[in-house]
């Protein structure tokens, strides 16, 4: 009965604390399941289950990879790969975000380092990498990624730190101090907006020019809904003329049609990424995107060489595609 009353009181919590719940089997049989997936997590980090895929930030003026975004998945012995949206809430939760975290960091890091090793122009390549809330909140985040750095000897101006926005204003004095230690390292950061948040709590753009951050993502929430009405338009449009006026550079998610990329090109908006330029790719499929001979079966696919670039991606990328499972 302990037990059970337990799990009840949790489940409470989890729904915003003020309320009560009655306990059920089904509560009992998803707690047995969550501790389960706690089990494998545990056990797929240890043995290197968790592998990073990277997908091509493009310049929208020049139509050229300026860096990739580093998306984890979880290569399960028996549910093949699985989404992160299905395990970074139980990974925050129980607090295995911070090692899996650092992990990602440090491989995400490296590669890019490897990537970099291979010809001198692509030194200002860039890696994005997801910080999660709870990452963010710990005291030697910064000590961290200064030691990955070192460890890679990765330029700290090649990593790019993702930090959602409800996430930093939650805590928005402690949340800007950390972000001015990060900044002292060198490393750049991005601020991700999402209309989920938007005019919610905290969430708030007139707090964005106290943020130390230098580029401002659109999540894909805004870009999948900008071409369905004039007014969720004109908030995209806003949030590009505000960045513009704070400095800081665009970069919109989850671009999947060529009218939106049109769109966004016209606005103004610096930077993409989406299925429409490419899907998140192996680190083979990422690395081949980048090999620059000519004659490679990739190397048309982001260069601005030609009017139709895009035409050209969406050949290639159907392409890589198909490596990428
Ligand atoms: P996010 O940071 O907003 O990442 C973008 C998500 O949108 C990725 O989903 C990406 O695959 C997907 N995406 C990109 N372009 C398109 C598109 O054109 N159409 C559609 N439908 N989707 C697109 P993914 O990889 O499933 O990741 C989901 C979320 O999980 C991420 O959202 C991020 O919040 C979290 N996440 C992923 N990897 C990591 C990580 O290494 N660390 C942390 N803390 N969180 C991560
Ligand atoms: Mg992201
Ligand atoms: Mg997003």
């Amino acid at each position: 009965m302990l037990r059970d009353a337990d799990i009840a009181m949790y489940r409470a919590k989890a729904a915003g604390k003020a309320c009560y719940q009655t306990f059920d089997r089904t509560m009992h049989e998803q707690a047995n399941s969550r501790l389960q997936m706690e089990i494998e997590m545990r056990r797929g980090i240890e043995s290197g289950e968790f592998i990073v895929y990277y997908q091509p930030i493009v310049n929208l003026e020049t139509d050229r990879i300026i860096g990739f975004e580093s998306l984890v998945r979880w290569n399960h012995p028996e549910r093949g790969v699985v989404s992160p949206v299905e395990f970074i809430p139980l990974a925050e939760e129980t607090g295995l975000i911070v090692p899996l975290g650092l992990r990602i960091l440090r491989e995400s890091c490296r590669q890019m380092r490897e990537w970099q090793s291979l010809t001198s122009s692509l030194s200002e390549l860039t890696i994005s990498v997801n910080l999660s809330c709870k990452q963010f909140s710990q005291p030697d985040l910064v000590e961290q990624v200064a030691g990955v750095l070192a460890k890679t000897n990765l330029d700290p101006r090649c990593l790019k730190l993702e930090i959602t926005e409800s996430h930093v204003m939650e805590n928005s004095q402690a949340a800007v101090a950390m972000m001015n230690r990060l900044v002292s390292l060198g490393v750049e950061l991005s601020v991700e907006l999402s209309l989920d948040d938007f005019g919610t709590g905290y969430s708030s753009m007139s707090y964005l020019h106290r943020l130390p951050a230098n580029f401002l993502k659109i999540d894909r929430s805004f870009v999948s809904r900008m071409i369905e009405n004039d007014e969720n338009y004109n908030i995209v449009h806003t949030i590009i003329r505000l960045a513009q006026n704070l400095k800081m550079k665009v970069i919109a998610e989850g671009i999947e049609t060529a009218e939106q990329l049109s769109q966004l090109k016209k606005l103004g908006c610096d930077c993409g990424q989406g299925y429409l330029l490419s899907k998140p790719l192996t680190a083979e499929a990422a690395g081949a995107l980048l090999d620059s001979r000519e004659g490679s079966p990739y190397w048309q696919a982001f260069n601005p060489a030609g009017n139709n670039a895009v035409t050209k991606c969406k050949v290639e990328v159907s392409y890589i595609s198909d490596l990428n499972p």
